[in-house]
């Protein structure tokens, strides 16, 4: 098939590559990669690097289908509502928009493509790249806004619909066919690990979790992961003593939008520290699990909890630490060597 794919295709295409990651992130942080991504086209774009933009554009298209795929949309659908049921544009007000492409109705991307390319003529030749860029940035923002206040699921269609629109006419502008680059980048797979559904594995953002009183630990593993040497995003949350339940559901919030995490055993057996634990074990590569246990007596330790540490023993690396010093240089090493790891290319 090639990249000659309808859209419904690609979207479906991409959901078997990245569906279940996609889906293990809240639906605001979909939106927040993509922005990411168009954040990657802004340096290439204005220096008119053109081999740079085609790199960058075609991660665009995985992103908005995997953001249409998390919200329930569909693209090819949302895109009929947008662009066909009144006629957009200025040049061709009164024509029979089809006719432009000379089809009853868009099949394939390249399809949209064109028909956006012969209805915003007149607008989009007075439109500078950098404008566009921004418009784009402005469409997803109004997404990740109407998800917040939940807006209903038709506008949410019309917004995302949008941020397809301007990436296919920023695609014009640059005379790139979005599906030809986007196939030649990704094959079918994904194309960093060439498997589907992905298989790679990331560390960017850690989520620390402890029994309530190792706070001040907490407090130096944070300091240590982000550091200059190791530079990443890190999240944990104070005393987590007092169980709620919309604290458990942010903490678990936050631990679906990490892939790594450290978790910190004490004496006392915390179940909210043991469902946070449970969550990451289910979650993250077991390789970005770092389970530490402070001090080697077990007289004071709970016996629940000496048995969970038994349990982890089985399966997992678990560490022991004394001090704040000791526990900072452990992470820090392990962590360290866990990137190194990643930077190795996947065959
Ligand atoms: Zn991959």
């Amino acid at each position: 098939m090639g990249y000659e794919r309808a859209l419904g295709h690609w979207q479906k295409l991409f959901s078997e590559i990245y569906g279940q990651k996609n889906m293990a992130m809240a639906a605001d942080q979909v939106a927040q990669r993509l922005v990411e991504e168009v954040g990657e086209l802004v340096h290439p774009i204005n220096t008119f690097n053109l081999r740079e933009i085609k790199k960058s554009i075609a991660d665009l298209l995985p992103w908005i289908c995997g953001l249409a795929t998390r919200l329930g949309i569909d693209l090819e659908e949302a895109m009929y509502h947008k662009y066909c049921e009144h006629k957009p544009g200025k040049s061709y007000g009164s024509l029979d928009m089809f006719a432009l492409i000379g089809k009853k109705a868009p099949d394939v991307l390249e399809d949209w493509q064109d028909l956006l390319k012969e209805s915003f003529k007149e607008e989009n030749a007075n439109i500078t790249p950098p404008s566009m860029i921004a418009k784009l940035v402005q469409d997803i923002g109004a997404t990740s806004r109407s998800l917040r206040h939940n807006t209903e699921a038709k506008a949410l269609a019309d917004k995302l619909a949008g941020v397809l629109g301007w990436t296919l006419a920023i695609s014009n502008k640059f005379e790139i066919n979005l599906a030809q680059i986007t196939w030649e980048k990704y094959q079918g797979a994904c194309w960093k690990c060439l498997a589907k559904p992905c298989r790679c594995t990331s560390l960017t953002r850690v989520f620390v979790s402890h029994a309530s009183e190792l706070e001040s630990d907490r407090e130096e593993v944070i300091s240590i992961i982000k550091n200059r040497q190791i530079q990443l995003d890190v999240i944990g949350f104070q005393d987590i003593s007092q169980f709620t339940q919309e604290r458990m559901t942010e903490a678990l919030r936050e631990i679906a939008g990490c892939d790594g995490g450290v978790i910190l055993l004490g004496s006392k057996f915390s179940p909210n520290v043991y469902a946070e634990l449970l969550f990451m074990l289910a979650k993250y590569d077991p390789r970005n699990v770092w389970i530490f246990v402070k001090g080697k007596n077990t007289e004071t330790r709970d016996p629940m909890l000496i048995d969970l540490i038994e349990e982890m023993k089985r399966s997992r690396q678990v560490h022991t630490y004394e001090t704040p010093l000791d526990l900072q240089q452990k992470i820090s090493l392990l962590i360290q060597d866990r990137m190194e790891e990643l930077r190795q290319p996947i065959y």
